[in-house]
């Protein structure tokens, strides 16, 4: 007897074909089943998907569009036969395919696209021959681990109750620890505790980005590996070979490894006997994929926690604000969110958080970039043999024009946000209402002709600096050595691990770099953190920009003062520069409270109904003018109008994107926004199909995609 079987393949997002295609087939396959299916003249790995194709996950345009396409397949059809089997991989289970099909619908892509993207490539790649002798490769012997062991410290009294909630509770769990108060003990106490109530649970242990957290996996091989063997832990990340990505998947799909600890990408790895996931530094957003499906590896956490029946823990000194929403306790008016908060606000073992300083720019010279009193401070540390780092921020704000005389910004009279400077075409344009103006030819306010863009001005900052501090002299005689560290100097493969080395060994004495430095990294030597200018981040057209700022700068004073063995002359120091020193965030920051600067963000967040208190999605298009792009952008407004009417829906106008010219493409965005999750959801599937049916009558438009809860607008 002849079967149907449909097959999940990938296919190009904008095929129109949702991914799922029919096969026949001699015998019956188990869906979850991993095969070759031919389509056109290749042969492409596919996944055994259930046939009768809604699955408990809700209607989206994907699954519609799959099961449309299946019962459309004509009965009379010639169809083909699928060509192989993929021998010794057992079938994915049906929780990850409902993962990969939830995944799929959320954020508007293809299920075929999301689960083949989730699989090691060379499941894809290697032909049935290489396969053949791929399994045939003997396991090695279980190697004995031979490394250091671990004295595992007593649970301090807060990590003890933290751990007996976790225990006692179903979860999710927002772990809010301050940097060093012991959450990665707390993640390695839950994992052994898990680990050693069954056999063969599994543990997926998610970092923002591996290459800056090597001491984390040391942790945990030295806690594991001793008892359950040197394979018991096995890393998903994109910087691992094909080979090796493919070893390591099979060891977690296998059940073999009882743990996993990746970047985003590990949310999907398969493993058939989760019953943990810990997302460690959950605010940061690396967990938001960039491209294809955009898809937040936090949020898909939780609801693959769900789904599994696992516990989640998101641990942060600094969460996000939809975190810390969500894990409000209960009120006289308000119910509890549904994480359970649980606070450990004591640091173990090292100094006291450093005492934080403000510097007001009003009060130096024109054009100062480092206050002589803080050049002071480094140079009497510098000479003392501490270490410092100054820190830049430039990350991709976009920028908004202040006048450098009385303070003006460009602020949008429409919004309670600021309107971007578009440098093309000089022009001032709200990235939430669209209002657009011409660049003013001098200050409104005042009058003055000097406005520029924010936070600009720190380029040659490193030779700034060098020169500022030419005459100073380290403890041993030597001129001072400065480093910097950013995407442009770590660029070569291991420059970023070599140069971190040269700090540890104490050969740098003053350390530049953008966020990358703030992340993670234990220095024992540093005792002053320097902010140069931030200022950008609290005008920002970005919303959460001053979130990330409030986190970067926590974190980065975590750096200082860890080593709590060293004598210091002076107690640790964060420095601020600032033209807005009594701005509430640097207040927070001074009294290193995280829940003041998170309560008054999110009061100024529900007067402005942003997220957590609505919900958004961005739409994007490419094409070879501005005008095509927006043309299309503004039609498929118009095709959804009368549905976002009905569910109260908010379109906005199409605006150029921030960096509107890339390569000679020009590319533009439209916002959408609605108080309810699942009626911005209901919106977009529905209107997917429009966007689709669109592109014939805009031949111009090289691609468009649709960003899901976006984390910059
Ligand atoms: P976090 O992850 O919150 O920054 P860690 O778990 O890294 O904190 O802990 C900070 C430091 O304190 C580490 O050096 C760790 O080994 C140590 N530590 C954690 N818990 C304890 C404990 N219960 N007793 C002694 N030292 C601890
Ligand atoms: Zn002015
Ligand atoms: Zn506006």
């Amino acid at each position: 007897m002849s079967h149907q079987i449909s097959v999940m393949v990938h296919t190009p997002a904008h095929s129109g074909i949702g991914g799922a295609l029919t096969y026949e087939s001699d015998t019956a396959h188990a869906p979850g089943t991993l095969v070759r299916v031919p389509l056109g003249s290749r042969e492409l790995l596919g996944v055994v998907w259930d046939s009768t194709a809604p699955s408990a996950v809700d209607v989206s345009a994907a699954a519609e569009e799959q099961s449309s396409f299946v019962d459309a397949a004509p009965a009379t059809m010639q169809l083909r036969a699928i060509a192989s089997v993929l021998e010794g991989v057992s079938p994915l289970s049906a929780h990850w395919r409902q993962l990969v099909q939830f995944a799929a619908s959320y954020y508007q892509r293809s299920a075929g696209e999301v689960a083949l993207a989730a699989l090691p490539s060379q499941l894809r790649d290697l032909s049935t021959e290489q396969w053949v002798r791929r399994l045939k490769r003997k396991p090695k012997v279980v190697a004995a681990y031979e490394g250091a062991t671990q004295t595992i410290p007593t649970p301090t009294d807060e990590q003890a109750q933290v751990l007996a909630d976790i225990a006692a509770h179903k979860g999710p769990f927002l772990l809010f620890g301050n940097t060093g108060s012991g959450k990665t003990e707390v993640y390695l106490r839950a994992a052994q505790a898990v680990l050693e109530h069954d056999p063969q649970a599994q543990i997926l242990v998610m970092v923002p980005e591996i290459n800056l957290t090597p001491q984390l996996e040391e942790r945990f091989r030295t806690r594991f590996c001793p008892q359950w063997g040197a394979d018991c832990l096995v890393a998903m990340h994109s910087s691992l070979t094909p080979a090796q990505r493919l070893k390591n998947w099979l060891a977690a799909h296998s059940g073999e490894a009882r743990i996993v600890l990746g970047t985003r990408m590990a949310v999907f790895a398969s493993m058939p006997h989760l019953q943990l996931i810990v997302v460690d530094e959950e605010h940061d957003p690396s967990y938001k994929q960039q491209e294809g499906a955009r898809y937040s590896a936090r949020d898909l956490a939780i609801y693959r926690g769900q789904l599994e029946g696992a516990k989640v823990i998101l641990g942060s000194a600094t969460p996000s604000l939809e975190s810390w929403h969500h894990s409000r306790p209960a009120t006289a008016s308000d119910l509890a969110g549904r994480y359970m908060r649980l606070a450990m606000p004591s640091r173990v073992g090292q100094g006291a958080l450093p005492l934080v300083r403000r510097v007001d720019m009003n009060r130096q010279p024109y054009k100062t970039v480092f206050s002589n009193h803080l050049l002071d401070a480094i140079r009497e540390r510098v000479t003392r043999g501490e270490q410092i780092l100054v820190l830049l921020n430039r990350r991709g704000y976009a920028p908004v024009l202040n006048c450098n005389d009385c303070g003006w910004k460009s602020e949008c009279p429409h919004c309670s946000a600021y309107r971007v400077f578009h440098k093309l075409d000089r022009t001032l344009r709200c990235h939430h209402c669209g209002f657009t103006q011409p660049v003013p030819r001098a200050c409104p306010s005042c009058g003055n002709l000097d406005i520029s863009p924010l936070g600009r001005g720190t380029e040659q900052l490193e030779e700034h600096l060098a020169e500022l501090l030419a005459d100073v002299r380290r403890l041993d005689g030597e001129p001072i050595r400065i480093a910097r560290i950013d995407a442009d100097s770590t660029r070569l493969k291991g420059e970023l691990e070599r140069q971190l080395a040269e700090v540890h060994a104490g050969a740098v004495d003053v350390l530049v770099g953008t966020q990358m430095i703030a992340k993670g990294h234990d220095f024992r030597r540093v005792t002053l953190v320097a902010a140069l200018n931030p200022d950008g981040a609290l005008f920002s057209s970005d919303f959460r920009a001053p979130e990330r700022l409030f986190s970067l700068l926590m974190q980065a004073a975590g750096r200082a003062g860890r080593d709590a063995n060293m004598r210091l002359v002076s107690p640790c120091e964060m420095w601020v520069q600032s033209f807005h020193p009594m701005h509430p965030l640097f207040e927070a920051l001074k009294q290193h409270d995280y829940p003041a600067f998170a309560e008054q963000q999110l009061k100024e967040r529900e007067q402005a109904t942003l997220p957590p208190f609505s919900f958004q999605a961005l739409v994007r298009a490419e094409a070879r003018s501005q005008e095509a792009a927006q043309s299309f952008l503004n039609a498929a407004r118009d095709a959804g109008a009368a549905l976002a009417d009905e569910l109260l829906v908010d379109l906005y106008p199409a605006v150029p994107m921030t960096i509107q010219r890339v390569a000679n493409i020009e590319r533009a965005q439209m916002l959408i926004e609605c108080t309810s999750r699942k009626a911005l959801q209901h919106f977009l599937a529905h209107w997917q199909a429009d966007l689709h049916a669109m592109r014939s009558a805009h031949r111009q438009v090289i691609r468009w995609a649709v960003d899901v809860d976006p984390l910059a607008i």
